[in-house]
């Protein structure tokens, strides 16, 4: 049976009593559900999710890292920080960091290979803005963005990488990139991993699609040959939303 990578990007909401009340109830309501999971609460509510999802099927995620290891980085939070919360992966490369924090490629790429060398997992994502899609870009977007993003990861590190292909347009908006979309870009994605790690590499790897999934949607996204998985945001913040995208198949 196909197993499907679901994960849960809180963004900045929740203060700790409500991520600690989602984090109780997912546990309890994903604890038979048969694939993988993780949330990625906000960096104050790591410590006290953690320990609600601790010994679960449910991996704690981090929504974000910096550069460097420690020292003079005022607002950062380094990646020593986040394992000693008892975070397993990071989500790297989002649309939000790379728009409105204008995080570039070499960035991402230099958090990437610090979350490897420190053992966590990384979700990089990669996606498109509307007017890059409209002038017929959308390839060559996610291409650049995976090359640089993976740049100096070896194949064996591939094994702690998940892409997620979030469109910009589809974030938060309501409007879902179509299966075939997703499949298109999800399948082109895969060839430019096995062009850079080889086949068997590109077929391991996980390529997850975000962008308004919802219960509605999901089955027809996830049925797609090369959507392995789901990034969600919105649809992530309840129990009654999430559990049902977790238990699509
Ligand atoms: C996201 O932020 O990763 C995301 C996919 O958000 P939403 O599901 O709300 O579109």
């Amino acid at each position: 049976m196909r197993q499907y990578y679901i994960a849960g990007n809180w963004k900045m909401n929740k203060i700790k009593g409500e991520a600690v009340e989602l984090a109780t109830g997912l546990v309890s309501a994903l604890k038979d559900g048969k694939n993988k999971y993780m949330i990625a609460p906000s960096f104050t509510n790591l410590d006290a999710v953690a320990q609600v999802v601790k010994g679960s099927n449910i991996l704690l995620g981090a929504q974000n890292m910096s550069t460097e290891l420690s020292g003079a980085h005022t607002g950062e939070v380094s990646a020593l920080m986040l394992k000693d919360l008892g975070v397993q992966v990071v989500i790297l490369g989002h649309s939000e960091r790379r728009h409105i924090y204008k995080e570039d490629d070499a960035m991402i790429n230099k958090k990437v290979k610090l979350a490897l060398e420190q053992g966590l997992d990384v979700v990089l994502c990669i996606g498109e803005l509307l007017e890059e899609r409209e002038a017929g870009k959308a390839e060559a977007v996610c291409e650049a963005q995976t090359r640089k993003g993976l740049a100096g990861v070896s194949a064996e590190q591939m094994k702690k990488i998940t892409v997620a292909y979030e469109p910009v347009w589809a974030i938060g908006t309501g409007k879902t990139a179509t299966p075939d979309d997703a499949q298109a870009i999800h399948k082109f994605t895969r060839g430019v991993l096995a062009d850079m790690f080889g086949k068997s590499v590109a077929e391991a790897t996980i390529i997850q699609y975000g962008g308004s999934m919802n219960a509605s949607n999901a089955a027809a996204l996830l049925a797609q040959p090369d959507v392995d998985g789901g990034l969600i945001g919105g649809a992530a913040l309840k129990v009654e939303t999430f559990e049902p995208i977790c238990k699509t198949y």
